[in-house]
């Protein structure tokens, strides 16, 4: 039997916030789901953040069935990860693809790791990451109704860039608006069964704005400040948003969920600078003076002017002296640390023969790790092979996960160990949110809410296993220029550094 099913998806969403938003009346709409429905805390994937949760949300699968534990991915031969994770390296079938040869009328947009777009039985606007000028719908045509309708922003709010927490605030409620309104007219003018709609407003108004929305956070101003009813106030936004979806899609079903939740953090954790404390990475003599003299050339750098090989030049992995290097972070989205082996690694020096012991050594080296309170710095360190055994034969992808204490970020700048985090106020956490509008069990893992979006569209459970790799990726790769102009705006919510 077929039913028609609306998903919401608000990234990185969390009770922490929510509820307390709720409870002064702040989110009508999701509050009387509530009422009707069922909810819980939905985990997310280990490494909890966008790429690795929507991936396990398109594929049904945890991470270690489609590895993607970072933003970027290695090249072989690489030791740091630099091209970007798309929905070409997603495992097919994707949710999408079930309901589409299920014979149900999808219409998606703007969820994350859908670009680029592939066909559908339906449309869809690939959703971030999106570089600037590419096509980003399927069919193409839906890209210029979209521009007839004043365009479709699709990567907005790089809050590491915005000019101040209020424009942000500002322009994220803006883009609630303006994406709800083309969302409306989509389920007007399409035929549609499975409508799902993501929304980004969350991530990153929290990411510069959890101390406004966290008491735990040393900079919380207090209830009665101005900040605050802005922050909020986006939160009020995104509820309209979603009784208007509601009222206009008149769904049977409705599902709202995160791909991660939130907490507040007010330091920087710097991996490789924690690594060179405990003698397992080692700089070259002569960065210091070349850090000097190359200045204002790295920040250009970073800023995301320059390309990939002269970041290779001028960014951390040029620091680094391998040939006395044993362990480095690859990145500060991946949250763990890779040994540099001989033979395994482009500049390997551990023998394999000694890769547990050397592993073993440099865990409880990250165990023992203390902030500059005297806290330990990882709540938990853990092998990779435990969370992800496929992960072993990947370039640049960590060889030990670890979950950063409460209050710390990570950071991959800097020569000490810790730095505050600045802008950065909030990170995600594994905690997210699920909401379903009737009664019925919600899903504890994100990769179980796909099955239940097929359920409750009436698509039998096989239709996820038939015939798993006849579906080919049916969007061209991008080009160099187009993960340029992804790698840049990753810079811009700053999860490239
Ligand atoms: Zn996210």
């Amino acid at each position: 039997l077929t039913a028609r099913v609306l998903f919401v998806g608000w990234d990185g969403a969390d009770w922490d916030v929510l509820g307390p938003i709720q409870e002064r009346g702040g989110l009508p709409t999701l509050e009387s789901l509530r009422r009707s429905g069922a909810d819980g805390t939905l985990g997310s994937t280990f490494p909890p953040h966008s790429v690795a949760a929507w991936a396990s949300f398109l594929t049904a699968m945890p991470a270690d069935g489609h590895l993607m534990v970072d933003f970027l991915r290695a090249a072989p031969g690489r030791a740091f990860p630099e091209i970007p994770n798309g929905s070409l390296d997603l495992p097919r079938p994707t949710l999408l693809d079930v309901l589409s040869r299920a014979g149900r009328r999808v219409l998606s947009a703007n969820i994350p790791m859908t670009f680029p777009p592939f066909e559908v039985n339906g449309a869809m606007i690939a959703g971030v990451f999106v570089p600037e000028g590419a096509r980003f719908t399927s069919p193409p045509e839906l890209q210029d109704w979209l521009r007839s309708r004043g365009g479709f922003r699709a990567n907005a709010m790089q809050w590491t860039r915005s000019g101040s927490l209020s424009a942000l605030l500002q322009e994220a409620r803006g883009v609630t608006e303006s994406h709800t309104e083309h969302y409306v007219s989509l389920l007007r003018r399409e035929e549609w069964d499975v409508a799902l709609f993501g929304f980004m407003e969350p991530d990153r108004v929290q990411h510069a704005g959890m101390h406004l929305l966290d008491a735990r956070h040393p900079a919380n101003p207090g209830p009665s400040d101005d900040g605050v009813d802005r922050v909020v106030d986006v939160f009020h936004g995104l509820d309209r948003a979603l009784g208007r979806l509601v009222e206009a899609a008149e769904p049977e079903h409705v599902v709202v969920a995160s791909d991660h939740g939130f907490r507040p953090v007010w330091r920087d954790a710097v991996p490789n600078a924690i690594l060179e404390r405990a003698g397992f990475l080692a700089r070259k003599a002569t960065v210091r003076g070349m850090r000097r003299m190359l200045g204002p050339l790295r920040r250009v750098a970073r800023a995301g002017v320059l390309r990939a090989p002269v970041r290779r030049v001028l960014g951390v992995e040029s620091e680094i002296d391998w040939g006395r290097t044993r362990a480095y972070a690859p990145s500060g989205t991946c949250s763990g640390v890779r040994l540099n082996v001989a033979g395994r690694d482009p500049h390997g020096i551990v023998p394999s023969a000694r890769f547990d012991a050397t592993l073993e050594t440099l865990m409880s080296e990250l165990r023992e790790a203390l902030t500059p309170d005297g806290e330990p710095c990882f709540s938990s360190v853990i092998r990779a092979a435990e969370v992800a055994p496929g992960l072993a034969e990947r370039p640049g992808v960590p060889d030990a996960f670890y979950v950063p204490s409460p209050g710390l970020g990570v950071s991959m700048q800097g020569a000490s160990p810790f730095r505050p985090s600045g802008r950065k106020s909030g990170e995600h956490r594994r905690e997210g949110v699920v909401v379903r509008g009737d009664l019925g069990p919600v899903p504890r893992d994100i990769w179980e809410l796909p099955r239940l979006l097929t359920d409750l569209a009436g698509v039998p459970r096989e239709a996820w296993t038939i015939g798993s790799n006849d579906a080919g990726p049916d969007g061209s790769a991008p080009s160099d220029d187009e993960r340029e102009s992804i790698i840049g705006h990753l810079r811009g919510l700053g999860y490239v550094e």
